[in-house]
């Protein structure tokens, strides 16, 4: 399947090409041709996947043709979770839209000027992308007119409900007009996301794309860890011997993300901290000197990592383990972009494994365990949850750290993780450079 198989715009498709993508992902494969044939959509997919383009490419097809409808309102409304996921969803449209010379986007969102959106707001606009809180401040203002609207994109709903934006999005969804389409994306269709999607969309298609694709080129590791005081000794361990060129560092609280970012600032890395409690100007300065690799590790919390696209993140280290399992998979799926190959790695303390069991529900995998040598952990999770030839994800062995041996031994090590003797084995191609992956046997 090729792009020109999708009923694309010419304009889009050269776009595409000059943005380097030669096929479609599976999601795009199959929500794109749908959704320029009108329907409505749920799809689950995740971070990664490519669903940015297969909501985005219908979306700029139907731009790219004469609007019926008058006035200078959108033809086409994103909600997004968060402000960084909006920007980025706009910098897509416009790299997707490059060709579409009268094609305007506007991005709404907290923490950004008033004046300046407004001024925006005040000419016709094609395509807005907006957090729902700033969104409703301006409708609440009369200075959206949604009279022409052809098209309403969810993206991430179900963060969007986790963030308690329920009300506001049944708000905005019913001041739009009732024959719209409706594309809705969320990590899950279950529950109550699956519940508002059903009052929100007509007749929709269905399109599930399997989680296990996505994290494909990520290489997985689980390092259970005794105390925090371990997890200090674990971290700095992943960050000397992993060859990286950019890395994050997921931590469950601002004060702690603060805390190991300065913390690795004194150990000579250029680090920096992406919390929401940042304001908006700084968190977009950080942003900006992540995309620029001025800064080499980013320490974040969750809400505040979200969409962020940097090809050159090859390493994500989850210091504490995210609060619900769908994190997880949002989490990782900040290293291995592009089709690039990423290493993540997860440490858990031992009395966290009911914890890390929950996110292997929810992935329907295991995660491969591991250790680094002379750091084992001295308590172990209970015996049932052993890993049936952890490391043998998709019957595969591709080295790395150390994995734990079937039967709770521990592979043979001469040193620091995995096994430092064949430290020419198999090497993961990468960022450019090519990542140290010694293999444990
Ligand atoms: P997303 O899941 O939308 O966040 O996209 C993940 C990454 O894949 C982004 O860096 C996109 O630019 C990239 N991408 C999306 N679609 C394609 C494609 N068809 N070919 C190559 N890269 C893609």
């Amino acid at each position: 399947m090729h792009f020109s198989d999708l009923g694309l715009p010419v304009v889009v498709a050269k776009a595409l090409e000059q943005a380097g993508y030669d096929t479609p992902t599976p999601v795009q494969a199959e929500a794109v041709p749908a959704a320029i044939a009108g329907h409505d959509l749920l799809v689950s997919a995740q971070t990664g996947s490519g669903k940015t383009a297969a909501f985005l490419l219908p979306a700029l097809t139907r731009v790219s043709e004469r609007s019926k409808g008058s006035g200078n309102g959108p033809r086409v409304l994103v909600l997004t979770p968060t402000r960084e996921l909006a920007q980025q969803v706009e910098k897509n449209a416009l790299v997707y839209g490059e060709g579409m010379r009268f094609l305007r986007t506007v991005t709404l969102v907290g923490g950004a000027s008033f004046g300046f959106q407004t001024r925006a707001l005040s000419r016709p606009v094609d395509i807005i992308v907006a957090t729902p809180g700033r969104l409703m401040d301006h409708m609440r203002s009369g200075r959206i007119d949604f009279s022409r609207l052809e098209m309403l994109i969810l993206d991430e709903a179900d963060r969007m409900l986790d963030m308690g934006f329920i009300e506001d999005i049944e708000t905005i969804v019913a001041a739009t007009p009732a024959e719209r389409q409706t594309l809705l994306f969320s990590a899950t269709l279950d529950g109550i996301v699956g519940k508002m999607a059903e009052r929100m969309t007509r007749n929709p298609q269905r399109i599930e794309i399997e989680r296990k694709e996505e994290s494909g080129n990520i290489e997985e590791h689980l390092l259970y860890a005794d105390d925090n005081n371990h997890k200090n000794r674990l971290l700095d361990a992943i960050l000397k011997e992993s060859d990286f060129e950019q890395a994050v560092v997921f931590t469950a609280t601002k004060l702690g993300s603060e805390e190991i970012a300065d913390k690795l600032s004194d150990m000579g890395y250029s680090a920096a901290c992406l919390h929401g409690d940042m304001p908006q100007s700084w968190r977009n300065r950080t942003l900006n000197d992540l995309r620029r690799g001025r800064i080499k590790i980013l320490v974040a919390t969750d809400v505040a990592a979200r969409g962020i696209d940097v090809p050159a993140i090859g390493l994500v280290v989850n210091y504490d383990l995210p609060k619900q399992a769908e994190d997880y998979v949002h989490r990782i799926g900040r290293t291995g972009r592009a089709g690039r190959s990423g290493v993540a790695i997860t440490i858990a303390e031992s009395r966290e494994f009911h914890r890390v069991r929950r996110i292997e529900q929810y992935l329907k995998r295991q995660l491969a365990e591991a250790v680094i040598q002379g750091m084992e952990p001295t308590r172990r999770p209970p015996k049932g949850r052993r890993p049936q030839g952890a490391g043998a994800r998709d019957g595969q062995r591709r080295g790395g750290y150390g994995d734990r041996k079937p039967g709770g031994g521990y592979a043979g090590k001469s040193g620091g993780y995995g096994d430092r003797r064949g430290s020419s084995g198999p090497r993961q191609g990468g960022h450019g450079g090519e990542r140290r992956a010694p293999r444990a046997e």
